[in-house]
C-alpha cells in the first residue's frame, strides 16, 4: 500500500481487535476523499438542498407580523409558525423531542443509518466544506499533492481561498442559527453595525468557530468519536435494517484484472481498486465488514457500482441490503422491537395532536388589590378593584368579553371587550360595584369568565372574592 493510502484502515482478521483498534486510531491521519457521482450522491443532494435551504430561509418568514419561527427566551415564547408555546407547554415541547427520538429510532430500526448519511447536520455542512476544498484545491491527488509542497504564492492563495469560503460559510451559519432566537431584520443590521447584544455575537462566534472547526477538520471524528448516537444505534438493527453491505461471496477472492476480460471462475467480482476506500469520508474499507464508522453515506456503492460499470459486471457488490437477504433468505417481517417503536410514536402523536388541540387558546388569572378590602361608591354601593391577568394564545388578534357569575346585582366598570394581539399578555384593572345588602356574605365567591369575541367557545375562567364590609 502507497504513502496515500496509509490512512486505509486494513482490519486483518488475524489481528486482536484492541491490537486492531490502537492501529486504527494512530492510522487515523488526515483523510483525502475523492469525489464520486452515482445515484446516491444525486439523491443525498435533494434532501440536502431542501434541508440547507430550509434552515437558511426560514428566518426570514414572517407570519402574523412577527418572524415564523423564533425562540424567544426574553419573552418565554417560542413561536413555531401559527403555534405559540409557553411555559406552561412545555409537556408539548417535551412530546416534541420524543417523537422526534422515537422517529429517528423507526427509522433506523428500519433503513438503518439514514439521518447520519443524509440529513445530519454534521454530515451535510462537511460535504459543503469538502465541496469548498475541492473548488479551490482541486482533486484528491492535487490536494495531497498540494500538501506535500513546500509553501508558495499558489499554495497559499488556494488555502486562503478556501478558508475564506469555509470562513463564510461558517459565519451564515453561525448568524443564521443565532436568528432563531434573536429576529433575523434585528440581528443581522446590529451585527453589521456592531451594536448587537454581547451575548449575541458571542453565540454567533461560537457556532460559527464550532461549525468551522466540525465542518473543516473534526469531520468524521465527530461521527466515529463524539456521537453518542452512532454508539447505540447498532442495538436498534435487526436481520431485516438496511445497511451499506459489501457481498463478500460474490467479491472474494479480490484481485486485480482487466476489463471486459473473461473472469478466472476462481476470482471474485473485487478488483481491488480500493476506489470505495478512497470515497470514503469516514476512511474505512466497507469490505471488512460491518463497522459502527460507517455513516450508510452510500459514497462506496456509487464508487463500487461505477467500477462494475466499466468492468461489464452487475451492480450491487457493494448495496444496501440486509442481513438476511445477503443470506438469501426472506424477510422475517417488521420485528417486535421495531413495532413498539412504531407504536410509541403513534401513541406519542396522538398525545401531542390532543393536547395541542385541547389546550386552551386564552388564560385568566385574577388578583384582588392587596391595598383595601372595599372601596365606597355612591348611592350606598360598593366596589371591589381586581387585576386581571388575559393572555391571548390563539393566533390571531382577539377581543375579550368579561363576565361574572357569582352575584346578581352588580355592575361591571372597565373591561368591556379588551383587545389583545396574538401571544401577548395584558393586565386590565376591572372594578366589580355591587349593594352590599344584596350580597349573601361577607366573602363572598365569585367567577371571572373571559369570552373570545372570535370564537364564543374559547373560555378562561378564574375565581375570586368579592368583600364587603360586615353588615
Ligand atoms: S463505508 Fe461506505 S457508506 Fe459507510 S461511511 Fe464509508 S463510504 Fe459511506
Ligand atoms: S470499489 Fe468495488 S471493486 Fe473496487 S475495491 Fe471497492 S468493492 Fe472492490
Amino acid at each position: 500500500m502507497n504513502s496515500q493510502h496509509d490512512h486505509v484502515i486494513a482490519v486483518d482478521a488475524a489481528v486482536p481487535a484492541e491490537v486492531s483498534e490502537l492501529d486504527k486510531r494512530q492510522r487515523r491521519e488526515k483523510i483525502y476523499t475523492r469525489a464520486i457521482e452515482g445515484y446516491f450522491q444525486r439523491l443525498r443532494l435533494y434532501t440536502g438542498w431542501p434541508l440547507l435551504l430550509g434552515y437558511f430561509l426560514l428566518p426570514w418568514l414572517n407570519l402574523d407580523g412577527r418572524q415564523a419561527v423564533l425562540f424567544d427566551l426574553p419573552e418565554r415564547k417560542f413561536h413555531i409558525l401559527s403555534v405559540t408555546f409557553w411555559p406552561q407547554d412545555l409537556v408539548l415541547l417535551a412530546f416534541i423531542l420524543i417523537i422526534a427520538a422515537f422517529t429517528l429510532f423507526a427509522v433506523t430500526a428500519l433503513w438503518g443509518r439514514l439521518w447520519c448519511g443524509y440529513t445530519c447536520p454534521q454530515t451535510v455542512w462537511t460535504a459543503i466544506f469538502m465541496y469548498i476544498e475541492q473548488r479551490f484545491e482541486g482533486s484528491r491527488n492535487q490536494r495531497i499533492k498540494l500538501d506535500q509542497e513546500p509553501l508558495s504564492w499558489q499554495k497559499l492563495r488556494k488555502k486562503t481561498l478556501k478558508h475564506s469560503g469555509w470562513g463564510f460559510v461558517a459565519a451564515l451559519t453561525g448568524v443564521t442559527f443565532v436568528s432563531y432566537f434573536v429576529p433575523i431584520r434585528q440581528l443581522l443590521p446590529e451585527l453589521l453595525s456592531l451594536s448587537a447584544d454581547l451575548t449575541a455575537m458571542s453565540f454567533v462566534l461560537l457556532f460559527t468557530v464550532a461549525t468551522y472547526l466540525n465542518a473543516g477538520y473534526l469531520r468524521e471524528k465527530v461521527c466515529t468519536d463524539m456521537c453518542p448516537y452512532a454508539r447505540f444505534q447498532s442495538v436498534m438493527f435487526d436481520k431485516n435494517t438496511l445497511v451499506v453491505t459489501y457481498d463478500t461471496k460474490r467479491g472474494e477472492p479480490r484481485g486485480s484484472r482487466k476489463r471486459f476480460t473473461t473472469k478466472d471462475p476462481h476470482q471474485g467480482d473485487c478488483i481491488d481498486c480500493e476506489l470505495c476506500v478512497q470515497v470514503c469520508p469516514t476512511g474505512i474499507d466497507i469490505r471488512a465488514g460491518l463497522q459502527y464508522e460507517c455513516i450508510g453515506c452510500a459514497l462506496c456503492i456509487d464508487a463500487c457500482d461505477s467500477i462494475m460499470e466499466k468492468m461489464g459486471s452487475p451492480k450491487g457488490l457493494v448495496s444496501y441490503t440486509s442481513e438476511n437477504a445477503l443470506a438469501g433468505q426472506k424477510s422475517t417481517g417488521i420485528p417486535l422491537k421495531t413495532l413498539g417503536y412504531i407504536a410509541a410514536l403513534a401513541v406519542m402523536l396522538a398525545l401531542f395532536s390532543t393536547t395541542l388541540l385541547t389546550r386552551s387558546l386564552v388564560e385568566l388569572s385574577v388578583s384582588r388589590d392587596r391595598g383595601q378590602l372595599f372601596l365606597p361608591a355612591p348611592n350606598g354601593l360598593i366596589d371591589n378593584v381586581y387585576e386581571l391577568h388575559l393572555t391571548n394564545r390563539s393566533a390571531l388578534t382577539d377581543r375579550y368579553r368579561i363576565e361574572v357569575e357569582g352575584m346578581t346585582e352588580f355592575s361591571i366598570l372597565g373591561g368591556d371587550a379588551i383587545m389583545i394581539p396574538s401571544g401577548e399578555l395584558l393586565e386590565v384593572g376591572i372594578r366589580l360595584r355591587a349593594d352590599p345588602n344584596s350580597l349573601p356574605s361577607s366573602g363572598t365567591q365569585i367567577l371571572f369568565r373571559a369570552v373570545s369575541n372570535n370564537d364564543e367557545s374559547v373560555i378562561a375562567e378564574a375565581e375570586s372574592r368579592f368583600i364587603r364590609p360586615t353588615l
